[in-house]
């Protein structure tokens, strides 16, 4: 095998999520808190327009890199919602966030550079960089997953060439404040790197901890690639629609890229993209609210039984269980067969974090309360 694919491990988020189900489809009752995902339906005016495009014919190729129409409405979000100026050349539309952190990465650097990459990260980082040829570079945040610019500082090298930052953070909720954004921007700017800033959980924030756009700072615009998509704040997951907002040079690799892969994205996924920018954003609001509610809910129950930060946005808790456990590995095998709740082992997100499990709160409150119950349970047992 290459040895490019050889380096690259599997994702421990869809690849537990995948054996939670295999489980269920055998009879075996297993709650899933693996995977990332909203447990909400997408709403049914954005799927109305994707049928109603299908059947108009709408199913033919469509430009690479994204339909006018889409990059317009995408164009007015960043401007409404981030403070962004992006114009549609500035603007590219591929298969979900995740691919176009990849395009955006192998069009900026080259076999050798650094990457920072903050811990705890998404699980997909530190492969994305090795898939380029880059070097993943970790810095850890604090015990409340607070960055620090001057570790930061202290890892750059004459190879760094980009930051990755995610806010807010998949797996600890935190949201990087404006005052850290501002040293990041600096950082970045007196070191002449880029920073990719993934915006994905932007809309599911907790009270006044909205996240703010590293690229709306001065002189960040030509610097920042910003990554957004639908699979999160409209719950489209499986719809594949993301996209990034970048300088002209950067978007016209990335295209390059995408029209010797990908090609393009379909065009009624595209226009129900439209849909969601344009139509009521009610939806938006009222699923942020429930998982507010439930964010109030899993953060007690979890309090009971182990060490627990409250989150600030996204939809994770990410627990320390040391008192039980100080391999995280060990400990998610435990709940999964005593408990039948699947979790994520923390090692996933930095060989740091050994003794945390991520759970996502993206379920019913129902579905947490039986879980943390049998969690409750299983561990008197793991304590004997
Ligand atoms: N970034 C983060 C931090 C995520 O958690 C996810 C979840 N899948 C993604 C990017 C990718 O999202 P998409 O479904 O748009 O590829
Ligand atoms: N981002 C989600 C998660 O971390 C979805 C799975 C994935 O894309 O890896 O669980």
């Amino acid at each position: 095998m290459s040895i490019l694919t050889e380096k690259i491990k599997p994702s421990a988020t869809l690849s537990i999520n995948t054996k939670a189900n295999e489980l269920k489809k055998k009879g075996i009752n297993v709650l899933s808190y693996a995977v990332g995902e909203p447990d909400f339906d997408t709403p049914k005016h954005i799927k109305d327009a994707a049928i109603g495009k299908i059947l108009e014919g709408k199913t033919k190729y469509t430009p690479t890199g994204g339909i006018p129409e889409l990059k317009d409405e995408i164009s007015k979000k960043f401007k409404k919602d981030n403070n962004i100026a992006y114009s549609a050349d500035e603007i590219f539309i591929s298969a979900g966030a995740k691919i176009t952190i990849y395009e955006a990465l192998l069009s900026v650097i080259n076999p050798g550079d650094e990457v920072i990459i903050i811990e705890p990260y998404w699980v997909s980082y530190p492969e994305i960089v090795l898939l380029c040829g880059g070097i993943p570079k970790f810095v850890r945040t604090d015990e409340n997953f607070e960055i620090n610019t001057d570790e930061i500082e202290k890892n750059l090298s004459s190879k760094t060439k980009a930051i990755i930052i995610n806010s807010p953070s998949n797996p600890s909720g935190a949201v990087i404040s404006e005052k850290t954004t501002r040293k990041l921007a600096d950082i970045v700017i007196k070191h002449n790197l880029y920073i990719i800033s993934d915006e994905i959980y932007e809309k599911i924030f907790y009270g006044n901890f909205k996240p703010v756009s590293i690229a709306a700072l001065p002189e960040m615009k030509e610097r920042a690639i910003t990554v957004n998509g639908f699979s999160k704040s409209y719950a489209m997951t499986g719809w594949r629609l993301g996209y990034v907002g970048a300088p002209k040079d950067i978007i016209n690799e990335m295209k390059k890229v995408e029209m010797q892969t990908v090609s393009c994205i379909p065009y009624f996924i595209q226009y129900a993209g439209v849909v969601a920018l344009q139509g009521p954003q009610d939806c938006v609001e009222e699923m942020k609210k429930k998982f507010e509610e439930r964010r109030d809910y899993v953060v007690k129950l979890a309090r009971k039984i182990f060490s627990c930060n409250v989150p600030d946005g996204a939809f994770y808790i990410f627990p320390n269980h040391s008192d039980y456990s100080k391999d995280s590995i060990r400990f998610s095998g435990f709940l999964l067969e005593n408990a039948k709740v699947a979790v994520v082992p923390g090692i996933a997100f930095g060989e740091n974090f050994n003794k945390y499990i991520r759970i996502s709160y993206a379920t019913s409150i129902e579905n947490l309360k039986t879980g943390f119950d049998a969690i409750e349970d299983a561990l008197k047992k793991f304590k004997q």
